[in-house]
């Protein structure tokens, strides 16, 4: 019985190594610099006329009306003109619109809370040419972007609208570094995704920023996140959920205390709604 009991131990063991083991491969190759490498061979000034030429289009693909059968929160959204220098090769004319297409699967991030009762009103899609080291130099940290956006475009009244959860800022950028997928300013009210060649990880990336804007928060301190990242590479025995995103795998799932948090938000502006119109 006891030997028994020891090779099943000796199997498990060997099992969750190898789990480890190829969670390590899966993670040098989702690092791989082609998620974050982008091709920048167009000329910044032709790009930024380019992208403003272009903007109304894609504001036609991505603009969203209120519904009053749900609780609506007004995003208004801001891309970079850097954006489309990192998905466009100026020598392959098959990819001139992967750009917009990576936003618009990026915003599908935001069906976790459509599917909650909360609506997103895009009704602004706003250029930007932050114009600095994008593409160039890959180690800037997120305090840098940070300081731009909140002298650039954050006032008073975004951080009244921030507190009300009734409209938020999103930023899409091209990355900075290796490692940082987004940030989230809840106070501020506004969030950075920063778009990579994986499609799965801007959306989950997206809702996970979004969740932050939304109040939501880590499930675990950022310790016991990396740890779990380190223990669990493929967040099958303890991160699945949005708020946990690890650096190897990303997670698209509300859990059941998140989806009250939600609800009472949905709860609240419909409530608010409601009493403007009496
Ligand atoms: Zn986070």
């Amino acid at each position: 019985m006891g030997k028994v009991i020891k090779r099943i131990g000796k199997v498990l063991a060997l099992s969750y190594l190898c789990y480890f083991f190829s969670g390590m491969a899966y993670n040098f190759l989702a690092s791989r610099p082609s998620v974050f490498e982008g091709k920048y061979n167009t000329d910044k000034v032709k790009a930024k006329k380019s992208v403003k030429q272009k903007v109304g289009s894609l504001e036609e693909l991505i603009k969203t009306l209120p519904n009053n059968k749900k609780a609506n929160i007004y995003l208004e959204l801001y891309i970079d003109t850097e954006v489309k220098r990192f998905y466009d090769d100026l020598n392959d004319k098959t990819d001139d619109d992967k750009w917009s297409k990576e936003i618009l699967r990026a915003l599908k991030g935001l069906n976790l809370y459509e599917k909650e009762g909360l609506h997103f009103v895009i009704d602004k899609v706003n250029v930007t040419s932050l114009d600095y080291y994008f593409g160039v130099n890959m180690e800037e940290n997120s305090s840098g972007v940070d300081s731009i956006i909140t002298k650039q475009f954050i006032n008073y009244s975004d951080v009244w609208y921030a507190s009300t959860k009734e409209r938020f800022k999103l930023f899409l950028l091209p990355p900075i570094n290796k490692e940082l997928l987004g940030f989230a300013k809840p106070v501020e009210g506004y969030a950075v995704v920063f778009m990579t060649n994986s499609e799965k990880w801007n959306e989950s990336t997206t809702a996970h920023e979004i969740g932050h804007l939304l109040g939501l928060r880590h499930p675990l301190p950022t310790l016991w996140l990396e740890l779990s990242c380190l223990l669990d590479p493929f967040n099958i025995l303890i991160a699945r959920d949005v708020m946990l995103q690890g650096i190897w795998k990303q997670s698209y799932k509300l859990s059941d205390e998140e989806k009250k948090v939600v609800k009472a938000i949905k709860n609240d502006l419909i409530y608010r709604r409601e009493m403007l119109n009496h």
